[in-house]
């Protein structure tokens, strides 16, 4: 028998299973809930400050109240009681409970909130990938549940064995379904700039701030799928992935090399700083 995830619900600790959620809680039937989710590797949380910094983001952008010393309290029992040293803690913030279903709710409703531990070994994985339109909204820079154009393009890839999607706004190149792109181009490491059309990941910004550190830049601008369809090399990053190198896109002409020196170099910074 498999062992029951381990969660926390409105601050009680209990197994996932034992969880109870009623149908009118907001997370349900509006996705009004915003979410983290936070790596760690040897029991330790891997940027945690970034993750809780940008969940206040979150949830202050959709002015939902949430008690930031509560949730750090709940991860961190949730990693340290967890019987892996490598994982994550998924952790959502809802609205809280409705009396009724209606777009407007009723003021200062009780925050819900639902956090696990899984887990999670970071692997080399190379991804086969597809590139899409991006029919998402205009605000993914909140890390919000509602994710159904990720889901819809994701779910699509699949059927052509994709792992993931490269999405793009009328050729201009934005995110991952989960994660955001690098790319070399003109041995340059390129990614697209943050704009409120893209998550601010972390991973992407722990990269970012690394590889300066080795005096290697990243330029963050405005990329299009061209520029992908003439890169050398490219990879995704996240919370769960790390750095994913590209092998294959299936609708662009491209030629990704697996090896390339600038990805193996982010790889090996990356791998050095944070998973050893
Ligand atoms: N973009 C999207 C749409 C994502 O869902 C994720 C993963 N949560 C990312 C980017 C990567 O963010 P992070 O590095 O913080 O996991």
């Amino acid at each position: 028998m498999k062992t029951p995830l381990k969660g926390v619900f409105n601050g009680a600790f209990d197994t996932v299973d034992n969880i109870k959620i009623s149908p009118f809680s907001r997370a349900y039937t509006f996705s009004d809930s915003v979410y983290e989710v936070v790596p760690f590797f040897n029991s330790t949380a891997i940027a945690f400050d970034d993750h809780i910094k940008r969940l206040e983001f979150s949830a202050s952008q959709l002015a939902m109240a949430v008690d930031l010393k509560e949730v750090i309290f709940e991860i961190n029992s949730l990693i340290t009681s967890s019987e892996f040293s490598n994982g994550y803690v998924y952790y959502q913030v809802t609205r809280g409970v409705d009396p009724l279903r209606s777009h407007i709710h009723e003021p200062n409703l009780k925050t819900e909130t639902f956090g696990y531990a899984k887990a999670h070994l970071f692997q080399w994985k190379p991804l086969r990938v597809s590139v899409c339109d991006d029919i998402r909204w205009g605000r993914c820079d909140i890390k919000s549940t509602s994710l159904l154009g990720n889901v819809m393009n994701m779910n699509a890839a699949k059927l052509d064995n994709c792992d993931e999607v490269i999405m793009h706004k009328d050729n201009l190149l934005t995110e991952g379904g989960a994660s955001n792109l690098f790319f070399v181009k003109n041995d340059l490491i390129c990614t697209p700039a943050l704009n409120g059309n893209i998550l601010p990941g972390i991973t992407r910004a722990l990269l970012i701030n690394e590889l300066k550190n080795y005096s290697i830049e990243v330029i963050e601008d405005n990329f299009r799928l061209e520029d992908l369809s003439n890169a050398s090399c490219a990879w995704l990053t996240s919370a769960t992935k790390g750095l994913a190198p590209i092998s294959e896109i299936s609708n662009l002409e491209s030629h990704l090399d697996l090896y390339h020196p600038l990805f193996k170099k982010s790889e090996e910074i990356f791998n050095k700083k944070f998973l050893s």
